[in-house]
């Protein structure tokens, strides 16, 4: 993959300038994005490439053997070679980073106090759900969820992300949430997010500084998936 992911080292980055190295059916591809281009649950970033009084909207974007960000349909495409400006939509972006972070919350509380394994997960900018292991669900369980995600909220605990060797990652403890590593061999380096005393995981998304940014979080339903496996739907209403 050609393109340098500026946002894996700096998720506050919302513009930037690039140079197009490749624009066609299959997609627009930059030297330099900040553009998540989706994975882990979390949907790509949406934005625009400005160039020479131009505006191209980028909607989604696809993985393979390079970085293609996707153009709205019949919207110009910059020519290779061309300097754009890039630019996130900073609303869409920062209420994915902070409903990521929140399902980092409920995960690390619902191991720790429940000792339940995460199957699956997926999220749309403000709201949520997360498949736990969990065949028992304990009396007042939704009530003493809710109350325990948001004390580590109002906790304002840092949220660290750092990119360790494969061996020193794999040896901290419980840092691999989902009940499978999900991580393939051939990957040396492991970026880990870090919610200070709470929770540890492999990750490659985007996320908030600290929990207090993440804001108020509900449970709006919990729904049983069969054998064993349950579903929590979260939303920040705020
Ligand atoms: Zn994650």
């Amino acid at each position: 993959m050609r393109t340098h992911r500026l946002e894996l080292d700096d998720q506050t980055l919302r513009e930037w300038d690039a140079a197009v190295l490749a624009a066609d059916a299959e997609g627009i591809v930059l030297d330099r994005s900040a553009f998540y281009p989706g994975g882990g649950g979390q949907p790509p970033d949406h934005g625009v490439l400005l160039w020479g009084g131009v505006q191209t909207r980028i909607v989604g974007a696809r993985k393979g053997d390079d970085l293609y960000l996707l153009p709205a349909e019949g919207d110009p495409l910059p020519p290779i070679g061309t300097s754009v400006r890039g630019a996130l939509e900073d609303e869409r972006r920062t209420a994915l980073m902070r409903t990521h972070s929140g399902l980092h919350i409920l995960c690390g509380v619902v191991y720790r106090d429940f000792g339940a394994l995460v199957t699956g997960g997926n999220m749309e900018p403000l709201s949520a759900r997360m498949d736990f292991n969990l065949p028992e669900l304990p009396e007042g369980f939704r009530d003493t969820v809710e109350a325990a995600i948001n004390s580590e909220v109002a906790a304002d605990r840092r949220i660290d992300v750092r990119v360790l060797p494969r061996d020193e990652a794999f040896a901290l403890p419980d840092i691999i949430r989902t009940a499978t590593n999900l991580v393939p061999p051939e990957v040396k380096d492991v970026r880990v997010v870090d919610i200070v005393g709470l929770d540890q995981q492999a990750d490659g998304g985007t996320h908030v500084a600290s929990t207090a940014q993440v804001g108020r979080l509900q449970i709006t339903k919990i729904e049983n998936k069969g054998k064993g496996f349950r579903r929590i739907r979260i939303q920040l209403p705020d």
